[in-house]
This record gives C-alpha cells, structure tokens and sequence, in this order.
C-alpha cells in the first residue's frame, strides 16, 4: 500500500507529538511492507514566523497532493496580540475549509487502566466507547456576517446550517452507528434556536433509512450532565460545530486527560487527522506532552484513509497495554500512578509493545 502523508507539527506540543505518531506509522510502514511518504509543511504560529501567514500556499499544495494530513496542534502566546484571522488559530480553520472535511470524528474510550485517572468514579466510566460526530465546516465558526465593534460595544456572530449540510454530516454519522451498536444521539438545543430544530427535522427524516439505527435528542445542556453520570448509555453522538467542540473536550474527563484524545476530519478532498487537543505553551518543550492522542489519531489515518484496519486496532492494543504496565505521563498521572514516562519514552513504549504483538501475529501466520 503506497501512502502520501503530510506532516503539518505546528506549534509548542504539536511537533513533540507528531514526532511519536511518524515514528508509529513509520512502524506499520515496515513492518507490513508498505510504502509510506511523509512531507512536512509549516502551520501556525511558526509558519507566521517563516513565511507571514498561518498558512502558506505551499503547505495548502503540499496537503492537497497527500492522501492524509497529519496535523500536531496550532497556537503561540507571542501572537495574542494579532487579530483571530491572522492568529496561528487562523491556520487551522484555513486548511479545514481548504481540505473540505465536514464531519469530524472525535472518539472517547475509557482505557481501563486509566479508571482512576477520570475525576468520575470508575463504575461511571467503565467501558465508556462514545464516538463524536462533530459538523465541521458550517455554524458559528464559520457563518457571517460575523464582527466586533469595539467602539458600540457590540458584536455579532452568525450560526446557519444548510439542509445538505446537516444531511451529508447525518449520513455519515448513521453509518458509522450501523458499524456500532446502532443508537445515535443528536444534540442540540431545539428549544430555543431554528437552526437546531432544522437539524433536527432533518434527522428524524433521514432516519428513515437507517431502520436498523435508535435515534434520540437530547438538549445540548443537558447531554453535558448525562455525559458526566451516564455515559455509557452513549455510542454514536452527533452534533452542529460548536456544540461538538464542547462536548468532546468535556469527554476528555472521561478518558482522564485531553491528551488521550485523537480525531478524524472526512468527507473532503483530503482526510485530515489531529488529536483534539491544542499546542499547550503550558509544557512545551518539557518532554510532559502526552504523544497517545496523537498516536490514536495515527491509528485513525491508517483505519479511515488507509483501510488498514487490523494495523489501526494493534496501535489502540498497544496503547491499552503500554497504560496497562503503568507506564504514565504526568497528565495521566493520577489515582496513585506516578509520572514516569517522557513524551518520547512513552511514544517508544507504544512501538516496542506493537512490535511485539506484529512479530506474535507473524510467527502464529508462519506456524
Ligand atoms: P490545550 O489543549 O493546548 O491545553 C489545555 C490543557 O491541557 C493544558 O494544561 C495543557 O498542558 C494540557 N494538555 C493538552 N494537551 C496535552 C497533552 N498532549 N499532554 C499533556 N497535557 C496536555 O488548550 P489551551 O491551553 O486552551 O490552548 C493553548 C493553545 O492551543 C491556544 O493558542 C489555543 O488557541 C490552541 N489550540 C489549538 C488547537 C488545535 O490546534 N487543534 C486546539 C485547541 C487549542
């Protein structure tokens, strides 16, 4: 399997991580005989650096002639000053609407080793397996008109939804429920805004070919309750943009840190594929990033843009077994387990262990 993959490391973590992700896909690459490339290109705050925009025309060519994006996270103190369309941030809703990708998957799995790291008790988050469905490219981020002015004291943003839009992003969302446990949640706040109530006819109406699939509403309030008492009642969760935003990095309490989360953004021209979490200045440069959501979004690409499935489910194997010898970052170092891994040791822990479980998988092929 050939495979083009740009690299887009971005600011503070974002390279830390991005590293540890290569070297796994890396890992697959040889390991399965496959022929993978990776180019970098500059996003974000170091690319306003290098070249004065978050995101330069040569990494918009470069990720429209790969077959995946990989992206680390953008952000840098240094330029809070700018305005938010020439902030580092500006890049990253640049190479969205650039890729095209509307539906964005943001899984939540609750490692059982990680139990006691959930400020939620562990009955709460036992067995937890939600899958986001976040629409990407349309509402509040996105919608216009949209200002500030300063001198009135007001400001206006705009939340639009087309019917396609919510129809295209609902396709995908029941898919994905069918190859689950066929329930899906679609949030909203249907009470007090038009746009919700659209999506919410729309759903109700696409229902009807997906008759294999439960659907239920819930009010956006709250499903941010329910998320935190019953989350396992929970398999496929879609939502409009900002919603999803909240309610996945909410989910993050479940998993026990940001860290622990990777994404999938589909449906454009390009796959594009990040962890959820940001270029967090707080640990930049300390070897403290936790590279697993990184290393989950890897695993991501090679499920989605790939089709490598069986590789995608050893990467996650991995990773459960890396947690479950103990091995911690300090994000994940909580209920009693001790930091005691660097961003770099634990991206190394997670490719010996899957090293391990590919030469187990060989030998038992051979016998
Ligand atoms: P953040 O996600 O960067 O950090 C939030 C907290 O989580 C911090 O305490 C951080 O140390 C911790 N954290 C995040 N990822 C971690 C990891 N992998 N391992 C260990 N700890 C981790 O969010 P923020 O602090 O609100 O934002 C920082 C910058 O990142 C801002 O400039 C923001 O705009 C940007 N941002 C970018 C993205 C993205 O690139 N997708 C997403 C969110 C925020």
């Amino acid at each position: 399997m050939k495979l083009k993959i740009a690299i887009l490391a971005g600011d503070g973590i974002g390279p830390e991580v991005t590293r540890e992700a290569v070297n796994i896909l890396k890992a697959v690459a040889e390991f399965g005989g496959h022929d993978f490339s990776f180019t970098e290109a500059l996003i974000g705050g170091v690319a306003i650096t290098a070249e004065g925009a978050p995101l330069p025309k040569q990494t918009i060519d470069i990720a429209l002639d790969s077959d995946a994006v990989l992206l680390g996270a953008v952000g840098d103190n240094k330029f809070n000053h700018l305005t938010p369309d020439k902030r580092p941030e500006a890049g990253l809703l640049q190479i969205r609407q650039v890729l095209g990708g509307y539906a964005n998957l943001r899984p939540c799995l609750a490692f059982a080793a990680l139990g006691d790291n959930s400020p939620l008790r562990r009955e709460v988050t036992k067995g937890v397996d939600i899958l986001f469905v976040r629409e990407l490219l349309g509402g509040l981020y996105f919608g216009q008109p949209r200002w500030w002015n300063k001198e009135t004291g007001e400001a206006v943003n705009t939340m639009r939804y087309t019917k396609d839009e919510v129809l295209r992003v609902g396709r995908v969302a029941f898919e994905l429920a069918r190859k689950r446990r066929k329930k899906l949640t679609q949030v909203d706040k249907a009470n007090v805004l038009e746009c919700s109530q659209l999506w919410r006819a729309t759903i109700d109406e696409l229902k009807a070919d997906y008759p294999d699939v439960t659907v239920e509403h819930q009010l956006v309030d709250s499903m941010a309750m329910h998320l935190m008492n019953i989350p396992r009642n929970f398999d496929v969760v879609l939502t409009e943009n900002l919603f999803g935003d909240i309610l996945s990095d909410e989910s993050g309490i479940i998993t026990g840190s940001l860290g622990m989360l990777p994404s999938a953004t589909l449906g454009g021209k390009v796959n594009l594929y990040e962890p959820v979490h940001g270029s967090a200045p707080d640990i930049a440069g300390q070897g403290k990033a936790n590279p697993l959501g990184a290393i989950l979004t890897a695993a991501m690409l090679l499920r989605h843009s790939a089709g490598l499935e069986e590789d995608a489910l050893a990467i996650e194997a991995a990773v459960d077994k890396v947690l479950g010898a103990g091995h911690r970052t300090s994000d994940i170092a909580r209920g009693g387990a001790a930091a005691n891994a660097t961003t770099h040791e634990m991206g190394r822990l997670v490719h010996s262990a899957l090293s391990e479980s590919i030469d187990k998988q060989q030998s038992l092929h051979a016998v």
